[in-house]
């Protein structure tokens, strides 16, 4: 993505205060950039434009391929998408990159030697948002994994690990309970590890793994994980690291990306010129790494550096005996600009590979196997019955191709010698398997309508297949 013209969005709140910072010492830097400047957020939100951007400013984003963009406010309530999700899954911004590094004794933090990097799948998983009320008792939210995104994520992890020098990769997911959707990204990542002998690899489950990072991050150097886990550990990271102002963040996909600030609009800061401009420059520079311009990005995080440990801070920062001067977001910038060439003297110098290319990860092709139809799986609303009534009704029909084999309720087998303590509420999971062989569809939508006849309500129908040879489902638990 060699390319000197970017889109650049000043947001909302502290927004337009660090964008200028930031390009200003882009400017100083030598970066060479030209902008096509986007308005988005808040106020075409309040335009009564619920995607928070135009249809032009899209083309723009498409044509300029990088986007640097300040936070914006997301207004409460009312019917506003998220336009930081629409942005990341409708240019495919699969890779979510969050370095989290201690500044101490700069920026006070417990874990002075933090320098990890969180890398968080972007575009699935329960960040999909696809939700259903099925029952008056029960909700649903459908999470949803793909080889394809759980492959590049994962590959994506390894070569940043390779490109930036760092040792040891971490996985986190959650496989002992979600068998399937968490076990494909575990069995991707022990898979794919095996391509990369000279990094060390190793798994938490991400319960625990999250709880070591709030208590031991410094033993961490790189996680990738699923979207909604990166979304709540890299938020963790972050706070323990002290530098939730100075974070900045990448969102990269195939053919476009996109960088930031981790922080929000700081609507109380706003407009007072004492917001740190930090976060959105180290985004910044993750974007000259990205377009070919590392050379650039050292020498501003060296710069940057620098300012930290001269002691040139903004209120955020500032520490009586720590501190020298609290400056405000412009004189900040200045600060960084003067000290653009320095190198820092207590901060280990910053080393980038001036010849790093971007890291293109293509989707891989899944190969087509064999699927078959083992059963169903029919849910079913039905208030004031027990399992064993339900049962019995099933178990009335004369159908030749499918038979009941249990039923289970939240995901808990209560029929056949379910347990009188188990809670059920009117959200049944019905599991009818094939008698003999060679189910079809037909066989089902059959099955279905005599369901139908005895007044029962089918809320969701699941097929039950096996895949190359695999069963295609999980089992329910307590299932023997
Ligand atoms: P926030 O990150 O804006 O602010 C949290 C606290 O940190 C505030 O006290 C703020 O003053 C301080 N702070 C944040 N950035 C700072 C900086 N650069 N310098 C000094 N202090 C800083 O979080 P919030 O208040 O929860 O959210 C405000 C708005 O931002 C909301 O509308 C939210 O939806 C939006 N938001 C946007 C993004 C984004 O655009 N990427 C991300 C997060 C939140």
């Amino acid at each position: 993505m060699d390319t000197n013209r970017i889109t650049v969005a000043y947001g909302d709140g502290i927004g337009p205060e660090i964008m200028k910072a930031t390009l200003e010492i882009l400017q100083a830097a030598g970066a060479n950039l030209e902008y096509d400047v986007i308005e988005i957020g808040e106020k075409v939100y309040l335009a009564g434009n619920t995607a928070g951007i135009s249809n032009e400013n899209w083309h723009i984003l498409e044509k300029n391929k990088i986007f640097l963009k300040a936070p914006i406010t997301t207004p409460q309530g009312g019917g506003y998408q998220s336009l930081n999700v629409a942005i990341r899954k409708t240019l495919g911004l699969y890779s979510n990159v969050r370095p989290c590094i201690s500044y101490a004794p700069y920026v006070r933090s417990n874990f002075p030697k933090m320098d990890l990097v969180i890398i968080r799948e972007n575009e699935e998983d329960l960040y999909a948002g696809i939700e259903y009320q099925q029952t008056d008792d029960v909700l649903q939210c459908l999470k949803l994994v793909s080889v394809q995104g759980t492959e590049k994520i994962i590959r994506y992890a390894f070569e940043y690990a390779i490109a930036n020098n760092r040792k040891h990769l971490t996985c986190m997911s959650k496989d002992n309970i979600m068998k399937m959707t968490d076990g494909l990204f575990h069995k991707t990542f022990d898979r794919i590890a095996k391509e990369y002998p000279s990094i060390t690899t190793d798994h938490y489950i991400i319960d625990i793994g999250a709880a070591k990072l709030a208590s031991d991050p410094e033993r961490f150097d790189m996680i990738v994980t699923m979207n909604l886990y990166g979304d709540i550990i890299s938020d963790i990271a972050a706070d323990v690291a002290g530098s939730v102002g100075l974070g900045g963040s990448s969102n990269v996909g195939e053919n476009f990306a996109m960088f930031e600030a981790i922080h929000g609009s700081a609507p109380d800061i706003a407009g007072k010129d004492i917001a740190n401009p930090s976060g959105l420059l180290n985004g910044a520079c993750m974007m000259l790494v990205q377009i070919g311009k590392a050379d650039i990005a050292e020498k501003i995080q060296n710069a940057l550096l620098k300012t930290l440990e001269d002691g040139v801070h903004t209120g955020d920062m500032y520490k009586d005996g720590v501190s020298k001067v609290k400056v405000g977001t412009q004189a900040f910038a200045q600060a960084v600009i003067e000290r653009l060439g320095q190198l820092p003297v207590q901060f280990k110098p910053v080393h980038l590979n001036h010849n790093a290319k971007p890291i293109v990860i293509k989707s891989p092709i899944v190969p087509k196997t064999e699927k078959v139809l083992l059963g169903v799986d029919l849910f079913l609303d039905q208030d004031n019955k027990t399992a064993e009534e339900l049962a019995a009704m099933l178990n009335s029909l004369s159908n030749t191709h499918l038979k009941l084999d249990r039923i289970s309720n939240r995901g808990v087998v209560v029929y056949p010698n379910g347990h009188a303590s188990t809670f059920c509420t009117n959200h049944w999971r019905c599991r009818f398997k094939q008698m003999g062989s060679g189910l079809t569809f037909e066989n089902v939508l059959e099955l279905q309508a005599q369901v139908m006849s005895l007044n029962l309500d089918i809320i969701k129908t699941e097929n039950l297949y096996q895949i190359n040879g695999n069963l295609a489902y999980s089992v329910s638990q307590g299932e023997k």
